[in-house]
C-alpha cells in the first residue's frame, strides 16, 4: 500500500494538505478561495474533481473559509467534530459526517484517527492516518501538548508537525501584547522548542519525514524552526522539510517500513 501527502500552503493565511492512498484522496483544510484552491491542487497535479473526502481541524478562517464552496463544487462527504461543522450542517445536509475524537474511521484504504487537542476553537481535532502498515500524523493549531496527543502520534513514518513561532522572535515581534499572550498560550500555537521536544520524545525509530508547518511569517523563520528540530533529533532524522505559506510542499511518499 502506498500513502504520500503534499501541501496546498501551510500558515496562518491558508492551510491545504492533501493525504492520498492508492486512488484515495482527502484534502484536510482549505483556507483559500475556490480559484486559487484549484490552482493550488493543479500544480500538484490534482483536480478538485478527483476529491473523495474533505476533512477539518477546526473553524478558524485559514481552516475552513474554503470548505463551503469547494464541498458545494465536489459534493464529496465533509467530515469533523460538530463544534467545526455546526454551521455548515443545515447548508450541506447531505455532505457533513460528524466524527468525535478517538473514534476512527475509512476513507476507502486510508484509515482516519481523529484526536482532540487543546486550541481556541469550538472543537478542534487533529488527524492520524493510516494505509496499511504506513502512519502519517499531522498535528498543527495546538497550544499545548498533553499525553492524548503523544499515545495519538506514536509510531508514525511522518510528521506534518507546527513549529509557529520562535518565542525571541515573537516577544520583539509587532504583535499586540494579547495577540502574544494568545499564540504562547495553553490554548495558541506550538513553539519551534516545544515540537522539537515532542518530536524527541517520541519513538521516531521509523520516522522517515518531518515537516515543519505553520510557520508564522512576522514570529519565526524556516531557519529557526530547522536549527531546532535538527537540533533535538540529531542525526535521527536526516529528512527534515518545510511546508511553506505561498509554495506549500510536493508530494512526498511514504516508503514500506
Ligand atoms: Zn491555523
Ligand atoms: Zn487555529
Amino acid at each position: 500500500m502506498m500513502l504520500r501527502f503534499a501541501s496546498l500552503g501551510s500558515g496562518s493565511e491558508g492551510n491545504g494538505l492533501l493525504v492520498q492512498s492508492a486512488q484515495t484522496l482527502i484534502l484536510v483544510d482549505c483556507g483559500f478561495s475556490l480559484v486559487e484552491t484549484e490552482r493550488r491542487l493543479n500544480r500538484l497535479g490534482v483536480c478538485s474533481t478527483q476529491l473523495d473526502a474533505l476533512l477539518v481541524t477546526h473553524e478558524h478562517s485559514d481552516h475552513m473559509s474554503g470548505i463551503p464552496a469547494l464541498a458545494r463544487k465536489v459534493g464529496c462527504p465533509v467530515y469533523g467534530s460538530f463544534g467545526t461543522l455546526s454551521d455548515l450542517i443545515q447548508e450541506l445536509p447531505e455532505q457533513i459526517r460528524i466524527i468525535r475524537d478517538e473514534e476512527s474511521f475509512t476513507v476507502g484504504p486510508i484509515n482516519i484517527l481523529p484526536y482532540a487537542v487543546p486550541h481556541d476553537s469550538r472543537e478542534p481535532l487533529q488527524y492520524v492516518f493510516n494505509s496499511g502498515e504506513l502512519r502519517f500524523g499531522l498535528l498543527t493549531d495546538t497550544g499545548s501538548i498533553t499525553p492524548h496527543i503523544e499515545r495519538s502520534l506514536q509510531g508514525c513514518h511522518a510528521l506534518f508537525l507546527e513549529t509557529n513561532y520562535d518565542p525571541g522572535l515573537l516577544e520583539k515581534g509587532p504583535y499586540p501584547a494579547s495577540l502574544k499572550a494568545r499564540v504562547q498560550g495553553p490554548y495558541g500555537h506550538l513553539s519551534n522548542e516545544v515540537s522539537s521536544r515532542l518530536a524527541q520524545r517520541l519513538d521516531h525509530q521509523g520516522l522517515q519525514w518531518i515537516v515543519a508547518a505553520h510557520i508564522s511569517r512576522k514570529n519565526n523563520t524556516p531557519d529557526h524552526a530547522l536549527t531546532e528540530l535538527n537540533r533535538a533529533l540529531g542525526n535521527g532524522v536526516d529528512r527534515i522539510l518545510i511546508a511553506a505559506q505561498d509554495t506549500g510542499l510536493d508530494w512526498i511518499s511514504l516508503g514500506c517500513p
